[in-house]
């Protein structure tokens, strides 16, 4: 898909956060040429852009590094500290989309933070290998976190799915190299998608494999199936699959993600992975389930 890039100057870059875990997030982009098909993030971003479709646009916010720097500047002034809690990279866009490795208002971004010696979390959550590019970066951070979006082990299910973004392939190496590099990652399994991973068998082996590349704690996520996604993500499906959209249709209520959440906790057990804090499981008794 053709993505129609926009050039801005953004009013602001640091913005509060109603996100778990995290207080603060920077964006420094608007919108996400990877076009996920179940992207929540979809209808946030998008009411700048009524009528276009998501991944056919991107905001390249120009002043992100001055306007972070600044941003920091006043609320350090407020907090009379360098720490306001976790910053997170990004909650309506992928830091790290192919504009990155042109505009890197990413990694001025983070620049702008080890400058500035923020001393709180930053955490970062991306499906590119890009982010590598910037591990000179992590490193002069005080604390952070680098998080990947990994659904599936299957290049052609993330293709299918996560039409643009960059196949699961790339993400596991992406995950061993900050590994190596000595930059802890986490995995963020979301949305654990119904048809293509739902059984105990495939958990276990997406399980192995991110133990493998060094990831020592996951993050699982229900999909979310609100109107605005259902009504993108059903459509394709339809076109696509029957088979799998009545599976989608079909885990749209508590008892599937009751039953859900009981193989994935099956499949945790006596691993040493930590569980990521955050609205991953909706099963009250589940999630206070030790490991
Ligand atoms: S990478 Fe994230 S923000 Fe981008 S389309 Fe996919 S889910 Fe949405």
């Amino acid at each position: 898909m053709l993505t129609k890039i926009n050039k801005i100057q953004a009013k602001s870059v640091l913005t509060k956060s109603g996100l778990p875990g995290s207080d603060y997030v920077v964006n420094p982009y608007n919108g996400c040429q990877f076009a996920c098909m179940y992207c929540y993030a979809a209808q946030i971003a998008r009411w700048k852009h009524p009528g276009e479709e998501w991944g056919s646009f991107l905001d390249v916010k120009l002043n992100a590094p001055e306007l972070l720097k600044a941003e920091l500047e006043k609320l350090e002034k407020k907090f009379k500290s360098k720490n306001f809690g976790t910053i997170f990279f990004s909650s309506v866009t992928d830091p790290y989309t192919g504009m990155e490795a042109k505009y890197q208002l990413t990694r001025k971004c983070l620049e702008v933070l080890a400058d500035f010696g923020y001393e709180g979390e930053i955490s970062v959550q991306t499906k590119s290998g890009l982010i590598t590019k910037d591990i000179n970066v992590f490193k002069r951070l005080k604390k952070v976190l680098v998080g990947f979006t990994v659904t599936t082990l299957d290049d052609k299910v993330s293709r299918f799915l996560e039409v643009e973004a960059p196949p699961v392939s790339v993400r596991i190496e992406a995950i061993k190299k900050l590994n190596e590099n000595g930059i802890s990652t986490y995995a963020f399994i979301g949305p654990v998608l119904p048809y293509f991973i739902k059984s105990k068998n495939k958990i276990n082996k997406l399980l192995d494999e991110l133990q493998k590349a060094g990831v020592k704690e996951v993050w699982f996520e229900h999909i979310h199936l609100n109107s605005a996604v259902k009504a993108r993500l059903f459509n394709y499906l339809k076109s696509e699959n029957l088979k799998i959209l009545e599976e989608f249709e079909r885990s749209d209520n508590a008892e599937y993600r009751e039953d859900l959440e009981k193989v994935i906790y099956e499949c945790l057990e006596g691993r040493k992975l930590k569980l990521g804090l955050g609205k991953i499981l909706y099963h009250k008794d589940l999630s206070k389930k030790k490991i």
